[in-house]
């Protein structure tokens, strides 16, 4: 999410790490800051908002003077965008500084027993707890107390951490979070990513998950948990700058795409505890969940289409009414909600013009707002009851992907808690829709191993002019999902259907060679959509399918078929969403269009 840079060698440090943080924005944006040690002690800047800000707080970096230092640009998740919660975090004596990128999950736990034993914190940060833990374990040697901060904090973490005892040196680990090691003619580094040192070297080691390195100008040392140094490759950097950012993929959506199953695993795993779901964030009680009288759920463009999903969902597993709608339209048509009613609203920025705003007309009216939101403090967050945070991490491509998948499992997270709460789950189903639901990030992985096959599939139909998706149920609500994505950036004119409406009228725009795509993942409605396959087949389409792995003679039917690893149908719209957001990429791919930064579309949509 955030990024990190960190240097020691013999010159100002502090400019490096301004002009390395510059080559991260794209990895956090809500504030920057730095901690330069003067050959005295440590110096720390930082403020809330753009790179820029602190910049022209350390005059281009010329105020700060020492030749060692650790930089951050913060993408919050624990706690607000503001000076206070920047990083880098100091312990109480001032003889640590961190910087952080990742979530610790027990920090809270860790918190209450540091300051039972009289820490004092000053940020909401869960970072901060790692800076008190230095102060609490250092006997005096750097590595022994970054091994035992380690053994203690559970979660994902890259970590630059300066010690004023230590004046030549610095130490940095990760778990689950980038970190690599420029290695320099007198001078190393530390950076979440290639291009914040590529201007200096392009010797790197890729560090694995907790290896600790320490580095001083003339030595880069690289340690496991157990302080035993290991010996790794230096690996030689080719790519240029502009494609390092992306990590060296093509487009930011690839990379995106690649990024869902650290960014389900991430906004999953934190809320299953000891077997349950906990949602600390929500304050609705069981007796609030039983009185509920309707749920509305409004959203814009892809988060309606998670909305879509949660109607199916929710209904199906509390038997409460759903009613889900367009922002733009709720906004405007004197919805029918009353006191207590819950609205949950969906939006990745937090800032989409019409849901802010139909979220504004659902309070005036009283009902109570628990929104899902991926950027912290945000607008929409900020005007909720209730946020439940997706942490899909900074979403660059216009054309949504993690962010999408990651509102879908807090949609799942919330039907299944609130259906354990209404009593509606025998123990064993809550089980195993619990170990669906931790099972997800493998599946995901699992279908982006076989890119391949979506990657020829669109090379057979990317010169198509129209394309129908088709799908009853959760499977017409990724449907949905499925033509937006390839529409928007493949420009390809393409509709969803209800499979069984399709019959209705539409069917008449079917004729020889139009690809149908057929989602019929479900078991209960397979045949059903089969049947509808043989209607448009018999009109000349060619189709091919999305469906479960145990699904049988879909090939019989269909001219290619397209396997997802089987699961509860809740959990099944997660999976079948992926080979159509590669389809929709290969197809806009082939035909040469700006993927990340389609026509006539924005990231945010701050206006009506
Ligand atoms: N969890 C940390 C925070 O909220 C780090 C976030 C990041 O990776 O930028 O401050």
């Amino acid at each position: 999410m955030c990024g990190i840079v960190g240097y020691v060698g013999s010159k100002q440090a502090c400019p490096i790490l301004l002009e390395g943080l510059s080559k991260l924005e794209y990895r956090g944006y809500d504030s920057a800051g730095i901690a330069v040690y003067d050959g005295n002690k440590i110096d720390v800047k930082k403020a809330r908002g753009r790179l820029r800000v602190l910049s022209d707080m350390v005059d281009g970096g010329q105020n700060v003077k020492g030749v060692m230092g650790i930089g951050h640009t913060r993408w919050a998740t624990h706690g607000e965008p503001s000076d206070v919660n920047s990083h880098p975090h100091v312990s109480s004596s001032g003889r640590f500084a961190v910087v952080h990128n990742g979530i610790i999950e027990n920090y809270l736990p860790l918190k209450k027993r540091l300051m039972e034993k009289g820490f004092q914190f000053v940020s909401e940060t869960d970072t901060e707890v790692i800076a008190h833990l230095f102060e609490y374990y250092y006997k005096g040697d750097l590595l022994e107390a970054m091994t035992k901060v380690l053994h203690r904090v559970e979660g994902s973490y890259a970590l630059g951490v300066l010690c004023s005892d230590y004046p030549d040196s610095f130490v940095a680990v990760r778990k689950a979070s980038p970190m690599i090691v420029g290695v320099g003619r007198g001078e190393n580094f530390i950076a979440s990513d290639v291009t914040a040192i590529l201007n200096h070297t392009r010797n790197v080691y890729y560090l694995e998950d907790d290896e600790i390195v320490m580095l001083s100008a003339d030595s880069v040392k690289i340690y496991n948990t157990d302080r035993e140094e290991i010996k790794k490759e230096i690996f030689r950097v080719n790519w240029d700058v502009s494609s390092a950012e992306k990590g060296g993929y093509e487009h930011f959506m690839m990379k995106e795409i690649e990024e869902q199953p650290k960014a389900l695993r991430d906004t999953i795993s934190p809320r299953i505890k000891d077997g349950k779901i906990v949602l600390d964030e929500v304050s609705l009680t069981a007796k609030d969940i039983a009185s509920l009288r309707k749920i509305y759920i409004v959203a814009c463009g892809s988060a309606y289409h998670v909305g879509v999903v949660g109607k199916y969902t929710i209904e199906r597993m509390c038997r409460i009414p759903v009613e889900v709608e367009v922002a733009s339209e709720f906004r405007y048509h004197d919805p029918l909600i009353s006191e207590g009613d819950l609205v949950i609203v969906i939006s990745q920025s937090g800032e989409t013009a019409d849901t802010l705003a139909a979220l504004k007309e659902a309070k005036s009216r009283g009902a109570r707002i628990l929104s899902i939101v991926n950027v912290v403090g945000s607008a929409i967050a900020n005007a909720s009851d209730d946020v439940i945070y997706t942490w899909a991490g900074p979403e660059i491509a216009v054309a949504t992907t993690k962010a999408y998948s990651t509102q879908l499992a807090v949609i799942y997270l919330i039907a299944v808690y609130m259906a354990e709460k209404l009593g509606k789950l025998t123990d064993e189903q809550y089980k195993n829709l619990i170990s669906e639901l931790s099972a997800l990030p493998d599946k995901v992985a699992e279908i982006l191993k076989n890119k391949e096959e979506i990657q020829y599939l669109a090379s057979q139909f990317f010169s198509c002019k129209s394309i129908f998706f088709i799908g009853r149920n959760i499977d017409y609500a990724v449907s949905l999902e499925g033509s937006l994505k390839l529409k928007e950036i493949s420009y390809i004119h393409s509709e969803a259907y209800a499979a069984g409406e399709l019959k209705h009228g539409t069917i008449s725009l079917i004729e020889e060679g139009t690809l149908v795509v057929a989602l019929a993942t479900g078991s209960a409605l397979y045949d059903k959509t089969i049947s509808n396959v043989k209607e448009v087949k018999a009109r000349g389409a060619v189709v091919m399918a999305v469906t479960a792995a145990s699904r049988e003679h879909t090939e019989d039917v269909c001219d290619y078929v397209i396997r997802i690893p089987d699961a509860d149908e809740l959990v099944l719209p997660s999976l079948s969403v992926v080979p159509l957001q590669l389809f929709g990429y290969y197809v806009a791919s082939l035909k040469g269009c700006d993927i990340d930064k389609p026509r006539n579309l924005a990231k945010s949509v701050t206006v009506e």
